[in-house]
């Protein structure tokens, strides 16, 4: 697909400067995968995705998240329970919300939205299939090209929302 992701691969790189490896992903992706998490657009099949998290950017920044197309204002959908850690505008992310695990382990991280959901809040307890906000192009995302960027960060040991090493969605919720 067609946005960068610059905010998740920045995040990454952060990590990956401050001397985190990303080279157990093998575990982290075999840790998700029996959380069976549900897919983060509703009404999306699950054999309706097309892996992104390896495109290149340019010569430096790899995409690292999964893109999602759908029409805008489409429903996005916890994948997992948990906590909302926070919500955040980002220039490349536009409307964006990151989401604790119920062990926060990992990050989910959801950008581009139209909106968030009516009241939606950090701190508030997350149900996978809860309806968190609507399909949009806010952030880098071409205006023609509605879709859901989502990402999976395996956090750092302090469990900071904006540090973590980034994990493929895609053989997590194939
Ligand atoms: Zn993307």
């Amino acid at each position: 697909m067609t946005c960068s992701g610059a905010a998740a691969t920045a995040l990454a790189a952060a990590v990956l400067a401050a001397g985190v490896s990303a080279g157990a992903d093998d575990d982290a992706i075999r840790d998700l995968r029996e959380r069976h998490l549900v897919v983060p657009v509703q009404g999306v099949d699950r054999d309706a995705l097309h892996d992104s998290f390896g495109d290149r950017r340019d010569a430096t920044r790899r995409h690292e998240a999964l893109d999602i197309p759908a029409p805008r204002n489409t429903p996005v959908i916890a994948v997992d329970d948990g906590t909302v850690a926070k919500l955040f505008r980002s220039k490349p992310g536009g409307i964006t919300i990151y989401h604790y695990d119920p062990s926060r382990t990992y990050a989910y991280y959801y950008a581009h939205l139209a909106r968030y959901a009516e009241g939606l809040k950090a701190g508030d307890t997350l149900r996978r299939g809860e309806i968190i906000g609507y399909v949009g192009t806010t952030g880098n995302a071409p205006p023609a090209t509605p879709h859901l960027h989502f990402a999976i960060f395996k956090l750092a040991a302090a469990a900071r929302w904006w540090e973590g090493v980034a994990i493929d969605p895609y053989p997590v919720l194939k």
